[in-house]
């Protein structure tokens, strides 16, 4: 049974003042779910203090990307043994960093492999653009990614990861894929992959979030199809009440 995951990705947004704030806010209105996993992911300058504000919550904390040698000449990065310090997830490869910061299917595959290493949970994003969507080209494109970024990873290390299927047109959009295309698509690109790389009990074990313009009015229809286990927020995880409000209505689709 896959436990469903809401994380939010603050990308860059929130100062210190202002993550504590948000942090402090949702720690208070999710005080008690236990059914539903939740993190928050702020920029690296504000992990720290919002770890402070949510220890011992049931929010947890991950990071917007790392290197993935523990140290040395990379200005400007951080690497998996500083993330480690302050956070439990990190996402990796998510479609900003592929398109403007050059990540490929290789880096990913290094990142994810780093993560585990370092027993850092990894939230690996994959996704199609809409040239691709509408060139029928998605199932292809997503298998790839999926074969790139598990490139050498062990049965037992692949269960630990968390994928997130992001069609990069829905990011930011307002667009969404509809939860029967979301769900076909993690099915036939995501699992079936899996089931290939690995065997149907590490495909099945293994968490896929759906993210893209998800909302509290339409996190329901998501959380609810077979193949999707929680969701990545963007835009919706920067204020208190809509995530407080996706996660709400995802908990109360999961009991119906
Ligand atoms: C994201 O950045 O991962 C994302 C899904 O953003 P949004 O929810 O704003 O579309």
């Amino acid at each position: 049974m896959r436990k469903p995951f809401i994380a939010g990705n603050w990308k860059m947004n929130k100062t210190v003042a202002e993550g504590v704030a948000l942090a402090a806010g949702l720690r208070e209105t999710l005080t008690g779910v236990v059914d539903i996993e939740l993190a928050v992911c702020p920029t690296a300058t504000v992990l720290s203090a919002v770890r402070d504000v949510l220890d011992g919550s049931n929010i947890g904390v991950g990071a917007q990307n790392m290197h993935w040698k523990a140290s040395g000449a990379f200005t400007g990065e951080i690497s998996p043994p500083m993330v480690k310090e302050l956070a439990q997830y990190v996402i990796i490869g998510h479609s900003e960093r592929r398109q403007f910061f050059g990540e490929t299917d290789e880096t990913v595959n290094c990142k994810l492999e780093a993560a585990l290493t370092y027993g850092i949970t990894p939230i690996v994003c994959i996704g199609e653009s809409l040239e691709q969507n509408k060139a029928g080209e998605t199932v292809a494109f997503v298998g790839r990614q999926i074969r790139g970024a598990f490139a050498g990873v062990s049965a037992a290390d692949a269960v630990k990861v968390v994928l997130a299927y992001e069609p990069i047109w829905a990011i930011g959009s307002g667009l969404t894929a509809t939860p029967e295309d979301a769900d076909r698509i993690i099915r036939v690109a995501i699992r079936d992959v899996l089931v290939e790389l690995y065997d149907v009990a590490v495909a099945e074990a293994i968490r896929v979030q759906y993210g893209g313009s998800v909302n509290a009015e339409n996190m329901a229809t998501f959380i609810v199809m077979p193949n999707i286990d929680g969701a990545l927020v963007g835009g919706a995880s920067l204020k208190v009440d809509s995530f407080t409000a996706i996660v709400k209505n995802a908990l109360a689709a999961l009991r119906v």
